[in-house]
């Protein structure tokens, strides 16, 4: 059995979001002692992460020592945090294959993922990113080209685009390795943006959804399940109410009604959604969206939200 295990902020930073490096390490520890016990199970595992907090800490960096050292771009960004987060997840998860006496070697690759210069997020950039700033420091930063957008109280953010990941551009090293028994880390933040160009592929500042390219990598890794492992349970409708009714196992065809009717938030839920329907509609045996804890039981489709095939359940659909 082969397995996309994708790792939420929680997997890589500490309860309060802490992203100072003694709070990643031990989060990323916790984490891989779980994926750890797939591999001593015989299953082969490809881990993709989020990079929220780590990205919007090099912004700061950008920005405060601009004057100093040259900005970078955003994909720059995107790449040095899988190499980074690559690199604390590759020494936690030999530590815990070594205690478990398996002799399994890890990986990390720096993946690109192709998006359209077409895709309407271009035009209409939506996710924020970094800090907020005062009207007047973002107004510097609209000046140097970047769009910033007036959040309210706590004031303006950085936003912009995230486009549809495409393809996976790097899956085929990716699966050469799982091929080879390799634990394989790849796709980090859903990939660095990259459009094609006549003369080439070229990094563009954007950021993709790292649930949706976790879709499309499992897919391209021809894993049999998706784990999407975050700080909550599952999927719950009527969120934050009274009359608040978790998900478990759901066609995905009624599931698609749920979303549809706007249980599942945008930019946190919503997308995680979103990745287990599409992974199922394209032939994935089970996506499940649970906490990491008890991720034995979460591969088996066993707690958490389970979205299966339609057709496995035709009463239900
Ligand atoms: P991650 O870092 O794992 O991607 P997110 O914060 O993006 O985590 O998404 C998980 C969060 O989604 C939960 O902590 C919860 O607050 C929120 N959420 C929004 N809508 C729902 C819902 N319908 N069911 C469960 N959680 C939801
Ligand atoms: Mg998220």
């Amino acid at each position: 059995m082969r397995v996309l295990v994708a790792l939420g902020g929680n997997a890589m930073t500490g309860p309060d979001g802490d992203a100072g490096p003694g709070a990643q390490i031990a989060a990323a520890a916790v984490a891989m002692e779980n994926v750890a016990d797939l591999v001593a199970r015989g299953i082969d595992v490809v881990v993709t992460h989020g990079n929220g907090p780590q990205v919007g800490n090099l912004l700061v960096k950008n920005e405060i020592a601009a004057s100093v050292v040259p900005p970078v771009p955003l994909d720059w960004c995107g790449a040095q945090t899988q190499a980074t987060l690559g690199f604390v997840l590759m020494n936690a998860l030999d530590r815990a294959l070594r205690s478990r006496g398996l002799a399994r070697t890890v990986a990390t690759v720096v993946t690109r993922t192709l998006v359209d210069p077409a895709d309407p997020g271009f035009a209409r950039p939506s996710k924020p990113i970094g800090r907020y700033l005062s009207r007047e420091e973002a107004a510097v930063l609209v000046g140097h080209g970047e769009t910033w957008a007036d959040r309210g109280a706590k004031g303006w953010r950085r936003v912009v685009a995230s486009p549809e990941p495409v393809e996976i551009l790097d899956a085929a090293a990716v699966h050469t390795l799982v091929e080879a028994g390799f634990v394989v880390v790849a796709n980090g933040g859903g990939g660095v943006p990259v459009v094609r160009e006549p003369a080439g592929l070229r990094g563009v500042e954007a950021v993709i959804d790292k649930d949706l390219g976790a879709a499309l990598l499992a897919r391209t890794v021809h894993a049999d399940v998706l784990v999407v492992a975050t700080d909550v349970p599952g999927a719950v409708l009527r969120f934050g109410t009274p009359e608040a009714e978790p998900v478990g196992r759901v066609p995905v065809r009624r599931m698609r009604e749920l979303a549809a009717e706007g249980h599942f938030a945008d930019g946190s839920m919503g997308p995680k959604v979103e990745a287990a329907c599409r992974f199922v509609e394209q032939g994935g045996t089970r996506a499940v969206i649970s906490t990491l804890d008890r991720i034995l039981a979460a591969v088996a489709g066993e707690i958490g939200t389970v979205v299966v095939p339609s057709a496995a359940n035709p009463e239900e659909s």
